[in-house]
């Protein structure tokens, strides 16, 4: 129901209502997208916010759209998803050990939210953290959700100071904490091979191992 940025509360709404030619025929979801998973999970995968025609559409994080089918597909081979594409609320996706949420929960025109839009809605993101009381790995797709994530945990007591730097592949110990970079995977980094299958794999893998998963 928040309605706090009114920049993203108006494109949230305006996609919705215009939507695009192949989704015509749906009702958008067009409103703050929520967290979705496991309530016990140890891993927390952070992306930046949801996509104007996947997450505002479907109602549910990276769902609906490549750069989610690309994700999930990396999660089901870690052993996190009990299936391997994610496209409705109802398609019986169920998570294992992980929690997918997003620094923003609207839609921001040309993916790109304000730092003014960023810190509004990071307390959302905080009292996530907070109830994910098994939490040990939080795993950053892109600067963007890197940056959330370290002041995320700084708003929760665990400043981070030099503050780490994000990076594929990077790690930092932040409280209690590992944090693990990423590049974000969107459909730019997936089409030129700068994030490949194997590499985003490799990062989850790493973070299966770090929590304890096995
Ligand atoms: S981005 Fe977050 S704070 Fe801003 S309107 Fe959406 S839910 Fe509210």
């Amino acid at each position: 129901m928040c309605r706090a940025c009114p920049r993203l509360v108006a494109w949230r709404e305006q996609v919705a209502r215009e939507k695009i030619a192949r989704f015509a025929d749906q009702e958008y979801w067009g409103r703050p997208v929520p967290g979705f998973g496991d309530p016990h999970a140890r891993v927390l995968v952070l992306g930046l916010a949801p996509a104007a025609h996947g997450g505002n559409r479907t109602g549910r994080i990276f769902t609906g759209d490549r750069s989610g089918d690309f994700l999930y597909g990396s999660l089901h081979a870690n052993g996190f998803a009990n299936r391997p594409t994610s496209v409705s609320r109802d398609d019986g996706l169920r998570l294992r050990g992980v929690y997918m949420t997003a620094v923003n929960r609207c839609a921001p025109p040309g993916n790109r939210p304000t730092p003014k839009e960023r810190d509004t809605c990071l307390p959302f993101l905080e009292r996530e953290i907070r109830a994910l009381g098994d939490l040990r790995v939080v795993v950053a797709l892109g600067a963007f959700a890197w940056d959330g994530a370290v002041r995320a945990l700084a708003a929760l007591g665990h400043p981070a100071r030099p503050k780490p730097r994000f990076g594929h592949g990077a790690e930092a110990d932040v409280g209690p904490i590992r944090l693990l970079g990423c590049y974000h995977p969107s459909q730019q980094n997936t089409f030129t091979g700068k994030l490949t299958e194997p590499m985003l794999e490799a990062v989850l893998a790493r973070a299966r191992s770090l929590s304890g998963l096995g």
